[in-house]
């Protein structure tokens, strides 16, 4: 009997899609995905069943900017519909370059992207207190404007002008879940970008996008949970989780424990909106069910990462 292939779900950071150096245009994208690609390939050739997610902050910064600047001449688009609109440029970009990466190397892997819905709960606390700055910056009065006309939260933002900032709740139900299952028996398939869009469920209307932004790196564990993953991989710009992170004493973690892992997060090793979301996914993931593993990783050593000599690992014990 042929053993079943383990499954896999990678989660790419920003680093995957965007150069710093270059500019933030759709073509410079399609470059960094090409080499992004070679490295996810590298993985799918050791055999893995594959889920991708990825995030999508600044193209959705950049798509929701085009489309709120060229408010007089069409309207703008709502903001969980931006978020499908990057799921689908992103995807786009990702299944052409790995498809023909994959196909260079002569294997001829179906590669899908699907619009993925998450749901979150409109009682989340998360509402009472939107964090995530989205979009253009305003001058006061067109944000005070903005704020009446259609009820948006708007902040100043660090001395630059008011921004739109909305809420970042946790995910708690993949609505395509099942359609990823099937999918990635056969294909690889790219699912919650972006964390997903966001939708409450309401008793009257149904599903229903909201503007928030959901972690990509909690969207892509409850994606490993309910997939009956076998590995979460975070991939990211760093080698390692640190604690001291940044300081004289930095300490990379080869391989820790979730306990251990909860010990760091309470010290407050973590930061908040970076890595602190992946080491709570991962803990969350290995704590999900027996014989997780979680890994924590550069994007450019993955493979290495997943046969344990580099990055980060999480485990139970
Ligand atoms: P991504 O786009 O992959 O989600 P983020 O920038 O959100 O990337 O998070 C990864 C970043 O978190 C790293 O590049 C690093 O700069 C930062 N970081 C913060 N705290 C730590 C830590 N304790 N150990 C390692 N990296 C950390
Ligand atoms: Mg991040």
């Amino acid at each position: 009997m042929t053993q079943k292939k383990q499954k896999i779900v990678i989660a790419l950071g920003g680093n995957a899609l965007q150069d710093a150096n270059s500019q933030p245009t759709a073509e410079a994208q399609l470059e960094v995905i090409k080499k992004t690609c070679k490295y996810v390939a590298d993985i799918v050739e050791n055999d893995y069943q594959i889920v991708l997610a990825h995030g999508n902050g600044p193209q959705v910064g950049r798509i929701l900017l085009a489309s709120e600047t060229a408010r007089d001449v069409t309207p703008p688009m709502p903001f969980d519909v931006v978020g499908a609109m990057s799921q689908g440029y992103i995807g786009y970009q990702l299944q052409q370059a790995l498809r023909a990466e994959l196909a260079g190397r002569g294997k001829n892997v179906p590669v899908v992207t699907l619009v993925t819905q998450v749901v979150v709960n409109d009682k989340d606390p998360a509402f009472q207190n939107p964090t995530k700055p989205i979009g253009a910056f305003y001058s006061e009065v067109e944000a005070k404007k903005l704020a009446a006309e259609k009820g948006y939260v708007m902040k100043e933002d660090a001395g630059r002008g008011w921004r739109r900032v909305v809420a970042s709740p946790r995910p708690k139900r993949i609505v395509e879940i099942e359609t990823v299952k099937q999918l990635c028996e056969n294909s690889i398939v790219i699912s919650a970008g972006g964390g997903g869009v966001p939708v409450v469920e309401l008793p009257e209307e149904g599903l229903k996008g909201v503007a928030a932004v959901i972690d990509k790196d909690f969207a892509a564990e409850l994606l490993a949970e309910q997939i009956d993953a076998d590995i979460l991989l975070i991939l990211t710009a760093v080698e390692n989780v640190a604690v001291n992170y940044n300081k004289p004493d930095q300490m990379n973690l080869k391989s820790i424990t979730a306990a251990k892992a909860e010990e760091y997060i309470s010290k407050g090793h973590f930061a908040p909106g970076s890595m602190l979301p992946k080491v709570e996914a991962a803990v969350k993931f290995v704590k999900s069910s027996p014989n997780k593993k979680a890994v924590i990783a550069s994007l450019y050593n993955a493979i290495n990462a997943l046969e344990g000599n580099s990055g980060t690992i999480i485990t139970l014990s």
